[in-house]
């Protein structure tokens, strides 16, 4: 039975005088009076119920120099950001929990600017007058595509309900069966048509889908056909897909536009970097398509942003739909997306300036012997825990593109040690603590391993600096 022991609690210091204490008067200079009433507060009620219980940390844990620390590891806590670097070395180079494509150093620049004050988002400096936010960006997804027209709102997503609710809201929309797809458990194709007012119209069966299936699904309720990469799956064995290129002749006999989903929607191609081919928009615009979509920050390299591009009458129904307003590119995506694409102006230099396709692009052997490299602090780290051992993995792209694909990469690989009792409880809680360092490194679990892939490590310094055994406490001063 737990006691209390009514002096103890009787020798709590009252939130002013633990305030009064000089090193809490320090962290009022730091993180503000209210904040540090609050954390001093709960301090004081922690003390109070671990007393109330029955226990007690000694006269030590109720000094003014313990309860100043308790401030104060509480106050960091709380002033510490949510959102934090980590380290990806998941294997799966665009990762959408890990928020996709990092940006080339022009694109920071771009988005410091353009949060820093005022810019010409929606103002035409030649006139004086109001202009339009994809100005900034339309002339290079010309250029780049081929397109005629091209607008950009805030994800791929977006852009694909908007083109739908645009060119046929209360009208059917063809699709294979095939591609019916859901990417990343919320953007499912029937949903997104649903929500865009339209019917879908099921084509052909999930493994094959021939011309005539569309040619039977047309009739008056049609607006458009649509074709939608499988991104994350393959539809492998006997299987039928018809080309874009018919599609498109088809589509145009009857009057009707052909839209595309790309996904993910490289402007480059990516066979020049030894990658697969991903098929790009200039391409599929060129194989008849009116419209295509596709996302910023997958194969692109860019901020969070989907794109539209093609014929302008079919671009200028989209501008026009008031649902636009509410998915439209915030400044700072603008001023990144236009960094990006920009740099994709020139191909040659691409590889070395655009992070998405370095990353992708690295040769296994430059992974290998980052490996060799890290190997010794990251054994050093593990001490008793487990071996550390370094072996050839394949990395993913990620983001949809050829998921049946991957790239040779090197990983170290973290085994528990023991024996097999406990094996996957020791082994999570080495895949915590790696989460729990400064900059918390996110690996793979695989065959009761922990997988490092170290495709995507580009700080080897910060990773392994943050291993180094830790400084030995100093002890907290007598109170
Ligand atoms: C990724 C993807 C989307 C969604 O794009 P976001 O930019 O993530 O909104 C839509 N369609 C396909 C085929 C995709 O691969």
């Amino acid at each position: 039975m737990a006691t209390t022991n009514p002096s103890k609690l009787a020798a709590i210091p009252s939130v002013d005088r633990l305030l009064r204490e000089p090193a809490v008067a320090t962290l009022v200079e730091a993180h503000g009076r209210p904040a540090t009433v609050d954390a001093a507060r709960e301090v004081l009620a922690d003390l109070r119920s671990a007393l109330t219980a029955g226990g007690d940390a000694g006269p030590r844990a109720r000094g003014p120099g313990a309860l100043a620390g308790a401030v104060a590891a509480k106050l960091e806590a709380a002033a510490a950001p949510s959102l934090k670097r980590v380290f990806n070395l998941t294997g799966t180079v665009l990762h959408t929990n890990l928020g996709r494509a990092p940006l080339p150093f022009d694109a920071i620049d771009a988005v410091a600017m353009a949060a820093s004050g005022p810019t010409n988002l929606e103002f035409d400096l030649d006139r004086g007058r109001r202009g339009d936010r994809d100005d900034h960006l339309e002339a290079r997804l010309r250029a780049l595509t081929g397109a005629e027209a091209a607008t950009a709102v805030n994800n791929n997503a977006a852009a694909v309900l908007l083109t739908l609710n645009s060119l046929a809201s209360r009208k059917e929309v063809a699709v294979s069966r095939g591609e019916l797809i859901e990417i990343g458990g919320s953007f499912r194709m029937p949903d997104i048509m649903a929500r865009a007012g339209c019917r879908l119209r099921e084509v052909g069966t999930t493994n094959r889908t021939h011309p005539r299936d569309y040619a039977d699904a047309i009739g008056d309720r049609t607006a458009l056909i649509m074709k939608v990469h499988t991104s994350n799956y393959v539809v492998q064995g006997f299987t039928a897909a018809v080309p874009e290129r018919d599609l498109a002749t088809l589509a145009h006999a009857r009057g009707l536009p052909f839209v595309v989903d790309l996904g993910s929607g490289s402007l480059v191609d990516l066979t020049r970097w030894g990658l697969p081919h991903e098929p790009t928009p200039r391409e599929t615009l060129a194989a008849g398509a009116d419209l295509v979509t596709f996302s910023g920050d997958k194969l692109l390299g860019g901020p969070q942003a989907g794109i539209v591009v093609g014929r302008a009458d079919l671009v200028a129904r989209i501008k026009r739909n008031p649902m636009r307003r509410a998915m439209r590119l915030d400044k700072l995506s603008i001023a990144a997306l236009e960094a990006v694409l920009r740099l994709h102006g020139d191909p040659d230099r691409l590889a070395e300036r655009l992070p998405a396709l370095r990353l992708l692009a690295r040769p296994a052997g430059e992974i290998e012997a980052a490996g060799a490299r890290l190997l010794p602090a990251l054994a050093a780290w593990v001490g008793e825990r487990g071996t550390v051992t370094l072996r050839s993995v394949r990395s993913q792209i990620g983001s949809g593109a050829r998921p049946a694909e991957s790239l040779p990469s090197a990983a170290l690989v973290v085994r528990p040690g023991g024996g097999k009792r406990g094996e996957g409880r020791r082994l999570e809680r080495l895949a915590r603590d790696l989460r729990g360092l400064a900059v918390p490194v996110i690996g793979r679990i695989e065959d009761g391993a922990l997988v490092l892939d170290l495709r995507c490590l580009d700080d080897e310094a910060a990773f392994t600096g943050q291993l180094a055994p830790a400084a030995p406490e100093t002890g907290e001063p007598p109170a």
